[in-house]
Order: C-alpha cells, then sequence, then structure tokens
C-alpha cells in the first residue's frame, strides 16, 4: 500500500458531473475536497490538448487515449464496443456539443419534492452563458460556466439548411430557441451547441480547471476507484489503484460520479447491489439494493443511409439542427461518421432517427470482480412492438423529408430491406443507479441522491436520473450536478444556523 489520505469530499470520476461537483463544493474554503479521475487530468485550461479541444472531431475513434470501451448487447444477437469518455471533463470532454435541455414534463418522473422543473430551471439558468441575442433572457443565463451557441442561419452546412427548410415545408414549427419551454411541443431548430470559438467547453474547461489553484482542491488523474470503505453502515473512504498501487483516501463523504456504467460497477464491487448476483461473485453484501445496474433507460438510434450529390470538406460541428416529431428526434448529420472520428472504417453518410422516449429497459452487471474489467450491459432495445413502430414511423417520416423537393436535389436516399437493421445507441445511459421513493424498492437514491442504507454516500451523475430525458442528457447532467451541490450547500446553511 502506498500511502493512507484525508479529504473532507471524495469525488469518484472528473466527468461532466464529478467536474461541477468539485468545483462547487469547494468554494466553501473549510471543505477539501479530493477528485480521483480513472483517465487523464490537466493541471489548467491551455494544458487540454486539442484533439479534446476541437469540437470539429469526436476523440473516441479505435485506439483513444481519452476513452473506456464496454461490450454492449443492444437488442438480441446485436453487440456493439461502446465508448465513454476517460478523461478529465469525462464523456463530456469527448462528445458531439449538443446540449439541449430536457422538457419540463421530462420532469415529472423525478421526485417532485426536490425536482419539478420549476426548481430545477434556475439551475440550468445558473449553468449557462448562452450567448445568442435573439433568445428570451427569462429562459437564459449570462453568468454561467457553459457557453451555448446555435451556429447561426449564414454558418449553417448545406444539409443542415435543406433539412431545416424540408421540415418547414412539411408543416413542422421552425422552433427558435430549442432551450425555450415551448420547443417541448416538438419542431425544427438549431441545436444549442456547447461550443465557443470552435472549441468543445466540457465541464473540465468551464468549472474545474480555471479554479485548480484553490488549496482546498486536489485533483489526482490516472487514479482507478476499486472500491467503498465502510464502517457499519457508514462509508468511510475508498480505495483506489494509482500506478499499479493500492492507495486510501479516508473520508465521510463520497460522491459517486463515475457515470453510468461504472457507477453501478462501483456500487456492485463494493457490496451494494441486488443480493443473489453478489452473492453469486462471492461479494459479501452491505446493502441489498435490487435496482443497482437494473432498469436503465438510454435512446436508440437508427442510421437512415443517404449519399449527398456533393461533398465539401466542412469543419461543422456533428449536428447543427434537429427535428423533434413525437417521441423521435431526427438528426441530420453534417458528414460522415469515419470523417467525424478519426480511425473509423469508410461508411455511409447518414441522418440518425433517435428513439427518445423508449420502452426499452436495460441491465448493467458484473462479469467478475476484477476493477479494471468492464461490466456487461445489455439494452433491450427494439424489444416492444411500441418501439418498433415509433422507430419505424421516425424512419419512414426521415425518408419522406429526404426526398421532399429541398433535398432531393442534394441528396440521394439508398433503398434499404429492413430499416431498423442499422441500430445503434445515442449514448446517453441514464437511470442505472436511480432516485425514487423509499416505496420503489428498485430505487437506489432518495431524492437527495443519497443512497438509501449508507450513511455520507451519494451518487451524482446520471446514473440518478429516474429515466433518460427525451433530449440529449449533457445540459441536464450539469443542470443536476449544480443542484445536488446547492442542495448540499444548504444542508450545511442549515447545519450552520
Ligand atoms: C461519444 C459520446 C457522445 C455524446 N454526445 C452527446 C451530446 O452531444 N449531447 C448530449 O447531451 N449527450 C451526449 N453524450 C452523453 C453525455 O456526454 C453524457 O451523458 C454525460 O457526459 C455523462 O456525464 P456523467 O458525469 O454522468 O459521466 P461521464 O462524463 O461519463 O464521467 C464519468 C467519469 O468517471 C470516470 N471514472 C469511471 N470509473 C471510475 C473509477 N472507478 N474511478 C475513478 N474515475 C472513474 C471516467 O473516466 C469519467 O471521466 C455523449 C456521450 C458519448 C460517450
Amino acid at each position: 500500500m502506498n500511502r493512507i489520505e484525508y479529504a473532507d469530499v471524495v469525488v469518484v470520476g472528473g466527468g461532466s458531473c464529478g467536474c461541477v461537483m468539485a468545483s462547487r463544493l469547494s468554494e466553501n474554503p473549510d471543505r477539501s475536497v479530493l477528485l480521483l479521475e480513472a483517465g487523464p487530468s490537466f493541471s489548467s485550461v491551455t494544458d487540454v490538448p486539442a484533439a479534446l479541444r476541437d469540437a470539429s472531431m469526436l476523440p473516441i475513434g479505435p485506439g483513444s487515449e481519452w476513452t473506456g470501451t464496454y461490450s454492449a448487447e443492444l437488442t438480441s444477437g446485436v453487440g456493439r464496443t461502446i465508448a465513454r469518455g476517460r478523461v478529465l471533463g469525462g464523456s463530456g470532454a469527448v462528445n458531439g456539443g449538443y446540449f439541449v435541455r430536457a422538457t419540463p414534463s421530462d420532469f415529472d418522473a423525478w421526485p417532485q419534492s426536490v425536482w419539478s422543473f420549476d426548481q430545477v430551471l434556475p439551475f440550468y439558468i445558473g449553468s449557462e452563458t448562452d450567448l445568442d441575442s435573439g433568445v428570451a433572457r427569462r429562459w437564459h443565463g449570462s453568468y454561467g460556466p457553459m457557453p451555448v451557441a446555435r451556429t447561426p442561419e449564414r454558418a449553417r452546412h448545406l444539409l443542415t439548411t435543406e433539412f431545416m427548410k424540408a421540415a418547414v415545408n412539411a408543416g413542422f414549427p421552425m422552433q427558435d430557441d430549442l432551450n425555450s419551454p415551448d420547443a417541448s411541443a416538438g419542431g425544427v431548430g438549431a441545436v444549442p451547441l456547447n461550443i465557443h470559438n470552435g472549441i468543445r467547453v466540457s465541464a473540465a474547461l468551464a468549472y474545474l480547471l480555471p479554479i485548480l489553484n484553490r488549496q482546498n482542491l486536489r485533483v489526482q488523474g490516472d487514479s482507478t476507484v476499486t472500491s467503498l470503505m465502510f464502517h457499519g453502515s457508514k462509508v468511510i473512504g475508498v480505495e483506489s489503484i494509482v500506478d499499479g498501487v493500492r492507495n486510501v483516501v479516508r473520508s465521510d463523504t463520497v460522491i459517486l460520479s463515475a457515470g453510468a456504467v461504472h457507477t453501478p460497477a462501483l456500487l456492485l464491487r463494493s457490496g451494494i447491489g441486488p443480493a443473489d448476483d453478489l452473492v453469486a461473485l462471492g461479494i459479501s453484501v452491505e446493502v441489498d439494493s435490487p435496482g443497482v445496474g437494473r432498469g436503465f433507460s438510454d435512446h436508440p438510434e437508427v442510421a437512415v443511409p443517404i449519399t449527398p450529390m456533393n461533398e465539401t470538406p466542412t469543419a461543422s460541428p456533428a449536428l447543427e439542427a434537429v427535428l423533434h416529431s413525437g417521441d423521435v428526434e431526427i438528426r441530420p448529420y453534417t458528414r460522415r461518421f469515419d470523417r467525424l472520428i478519426a480511425g473509423l472504417a469508410h461508411g455511409p453518410h447518414v441522418v440518425g432517427v433517435g428513439l427518445m422516449r423508449s420502452t426499452s429497459r436495460g441491465s448493467i452487471g458484473l462479469r467478475n470482480t476484477d476493477p479494471f474489467e468492464a461490466p456487461d450491459v445489455v439494452y433491450h432495445y427494439l424489444e416492444s412492438d411500441v418501439d418498433r413502430r415509433a422507430m419505424r414511423d421516425g424512419v419512414a417520416l426521415a425518408r419522406d423529408l429526404l426526398a421532399s423537393p429541398s433535398m432531393s436535389s442534394k441528396v440521394e436516399v439508398p433503398s434499404i430491406d429492413d430499416p431498423l437493421a442499422a441500430l445503434g445507441t445515442s449514448l446517453h445511459l441514464s437511470g442505472s443507479a436511480r432516485m425514487g421513493p423509499e416505496s420503489d424498492s428498485t430505487s437506489v437514491l432518495d431524492d437527495h441522491c443519497r443512497v438509501r442504507g449508507v450513511d455520507g454516500l451519494f451518487v451524482v451523475d446520471t446514473s440518478a436520473f429516474p429515466v433518460v430525458p427525451s433530449r440529449g442528457p449533457h445540459a441536464t447532467a450539469i443542470m443536476f450536478a449544480e443542484r445536488v451541490a446547492d442542495l448540499i450547500a444548504d444542508h450545511d446553511r442549515r447545519a450552520e444556523a
């Protein structure tokens, strides 16, 4: 063993939520905060490599030094290897830059005590600086860390422009601001992006790296937390491996922000999960919590191939506009994925169709107790009739728009035998250690994100969402961490009063 350290709060995982938590919690100079991140860390904003800053590419290709992978079964017989961010900033450091808020009705599934739309709206607003002058200021922030802007009309990729025209001609409303609550009615609009001057602004860049000089904050990269430590029903610290050496950090407060795949895996390895599964792996049971790893949700995505007639090189963001119709989101990507992700084999240019309210619920389980082995992830995508029908209708709508006069002069649409064959995932995994009422035995957390049955242990990442929102989760992940940090600060304020 190397050494034993102490911190008032340990944050496990420096991804989108972990960076916000470490930044906000260390605003209190009397609280020492240690952030442990499995992947590489950086010492300043300027230390972040160009590959992570460049928003025109996704640095997640084969051999990427910024990602970890896991094997998944999307649906019976369809396997995939899937990447997530494994670097300071997490998946938000390698993602597409789409930064769209959840709709007000998405929060109906969240505990209303703390998470009604009215209660979360101030935290969406406080987390951002919306740089666009055309948006209604009542919905937007001007002082928050995350910059948000939409690609202006004059700068849009030709395919984006023609797609938006086709959607409007087909009768869909134009939404000037997809982050306004009114946009939940559906329609086509420019995607709010957390991209500024071509730079993908992750939570590491926005929240953490600018305040690294705080004396009470330490950020340690290349540190994989392997298990939690308990005394009775109280968490007392974490064990980690740094350069092959075991470390112990003692702490009364541990915040798990290792992401929706690795947070449940860490809970399971530490004895919090379905008792039968733990016993089968020889793990002693700390808390029998049947919902850990079970019942997660995500957005299945089907790719509709297109052949653009003229392909011009572009540095546009991957996605500049989307159409929301019913439960689907149609995504006219600006170029082929092998042009967005270095090292991918040549593939067709596609329009994506995401099913944003899917009935499928997946599960995450350990293969063994090796902390460096990713868990198995099973999605059960498109296994219900209702999902298959919604996805088929979405693909048909996408193909109709592509065949419309405004688009048919720009792209050809090859025929396809099975509209659902090109199945993928949007990489929006949420709800693998959910919040919920005590009456729901599958909820792992209370409404303040405290793990039931363990004092001092919190989950603050998209695992905690009751269900994946009907929009991409990144903006909601940042809001969520802001809100939890404020709940903790509020608790401190009350304790001092
Ligand atoms: C390629 C990709 C593209 C995406 N594009 C978009 C998009 O454009 N818009 C959108 O809304 N959403 C997008 N998403 C989803 C979105 O980025 C994520 O939902 C969000 O970033 C999740 O935040 P998080 O804090 O829950 O987890 P993450 O950001 O994944 O953070 C988890 C962190 O924990 C670390 N970690 C894991 N295990 C351990 C351990 N044992 N010890 C220490 N550290 C650990 C990881 O290395 C990682 O840094 C995308 C996701 C991916 C993967």
